[in-house]
């Protein structure tokens, strides 16, 4: 999955300008920078020895307005952030935690320098922001993860070449830019293979399978002729994804590896432990090191893996900001991944990943609202269930509108716990 950022109830601030958005909320308004350790070293960077802390009281800025800034404002709130977030959309989910919700595009670059300006620390929960956005939000604050593994991570192709580079393991792909492309593609890439859109590619989206050789050219069209990747087929025998968090400092810290079902291409169940040979799951948590250290990463990071029938590890794709496969560290883990990602960023030393208990999570869709309201005090009914709701107004087919998580002695055991509980929503 390339994104999960999903709010988009699309009522109007009302507001015209950041600035104006702001004053909707002036008690939060205070000054950034007030907070920080080292208030050099937030100038220029560059002339700092020590990487700067930022402490609880600065304000956080969160580019994206979805579940993952929902959580994450959760988190920071906790440790007593502030936090400002920038969306197109009105009332989103990280809006609605957040103390200043400003409503304008990523495009607009004039708003996301005035957002910028008037926080401490710039973060993500939505990778497809445009790169001047990125570019224009380092001029005036410190943003992490760096403009560079953004750029990296929204771009199939970049983010293959450069795994591929850094000799990671990745499926045999190709790039298709025009006609030209398409047969030496096959010829590399071999049939079965997937084709995929280089760019806000999501969920499945912007993806075609090709059966047989001849398919290429028509799948070419039907994804509109943009720049593409045609990846070899991977046969799977499951899915696994691992999250990690890297301060400036170089301190860096994993979860354990979680597995990740799928259905019509968009996640379904995670569990965690992922039930895998331990081997794997060392080398699933190297390669994720060395993702981290070769982009110079600071922040929350998540890499999906694929392992396939004969038993190697190929990383499938990065997501520089949370997970959901990673959704259940928030009730299974000492610390998570939210309150990981807020550390990393700040400077913080990180949290403990140990797991309480084996743990999994289970999506809820908005096909889940097909029937009418779900039957929320059903699954409540099981008293080991957490039940995460993430404030959207209108339940769409395909759309993340929620999460359980249940924790039990064995993964097997959680899994079965969590889809009783959803299964007991529809009645
Ligand atoms: P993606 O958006 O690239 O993460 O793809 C969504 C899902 O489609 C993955 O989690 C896999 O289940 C499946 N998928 C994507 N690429 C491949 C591939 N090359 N081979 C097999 N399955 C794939």
């Amino acid at each position: 999955m390339k994104c999960e950022a999903g709010a988009s109830d699309n009522a109007e601030c009302g507001a015209r300008s950041a600035d104006d958005c702001q004053l909707l909320n002036p008690q939060s308004i205070r000054t950034p920078h007030s907070a920080i350790h080292n208030q050099s070293a937030i100038r220029n960077p560059q002339s700092a020895m020590t990487p700067p802390t930022i402490l609880p009281g600065a304000i956080v800025g969160v580019l994206g307005g979805g579940q993952l800034g929902r959580m994450f404002a959760m988190a920071a709130r906790r440790l007593g952030y502030r936090v400002h977030t920038l969306a197109p959309e009105h009332d989103t989910p990280t809006g609605q935690i957040a103390d200043v919700e400003i409503n304008a595009s990523y495009d607009d670059v004039e708003a996301v320098r005035a957002f910028a300006k008037g926080v401490d620390v710039v973060t993500f929960e939505f990778e497809n922001v445009p790169a001047a956005a990125a570019a224009a939000a380092e001029a005036h604050a410190i943003v992490r993860p760096n403009g560079r593994a953004l750029a990296i991570a929204q771009h199939r192709l970049r983010e293959k070449t450069f795994l591929a580079d850094h000799g990671l393991p990745v499926a045999p792909f190709a790039r298709i830019d025009r006609d030209a492309d398409l047969a030496a593609a096959m010829a590399k890439v071999g049939c079965p293979a997937v084709l995929k859109t280089a760019a806000f590619g999501y969920d499945g989206k912007g993806q075609v399978a090709i059966e047989k050789p001849d398919d290429l050219g028509p799948a070419w069209e039907t994804l509109g002729r943009r720049e593409a990747i045609l990846e070899a087929f991977v046969d799977l025998q499951r899915e696994i994804s691992v999250v990690g968090a890297r301060t400036a400092g170089g301190e860096w810290s994993p979860f354990a590896p979680i597995e990740n079902e799928h259905l019509r291409h968009i996640l379904d169940v995670s569990v965690a432990p992922a039930r895998i040979p331990a081997l794997t799951a060392a080398l699933a948590v190297d390669v994720t090191r060395r993702v981290m250290e070769a982009l110079d990463y600071v922040g929350l990071l998540c890499v999906e893996f694929f392992i396939t029938r004969d038993g190697r590890l190929l990383v499938n794709e990065i997501a520089p900001r949370p997970h959901n496969s990673g959704h259940l560290t928030f009730d299974a883990c000492r610390t998570s991944q939210f309150e990981q990602q807020l550390r990393a960023i700040c400077g913080l030393p990180l949290g403990s990943t140990e797991m309480f208990q084996p743990a999994a999570m289970a999506n809820l869709l908005g096909d889940l609202w097909e029937g009418g309201e779900p039957r929320w005090a059903a699954a409540l009914a099981y008293p080991d269930v957490k039940l995460h709701l993430y404030g959207k107004s209108s339940p769409r087919p395909g759309r993340k509108m929620g999460h359980l998580t249940a924790l039990a002695d064995s993964a097997s055991e959680a899994k079965a716990r969590v889809l009783q509980a959803r299964a007991a929503l529809k009645g």
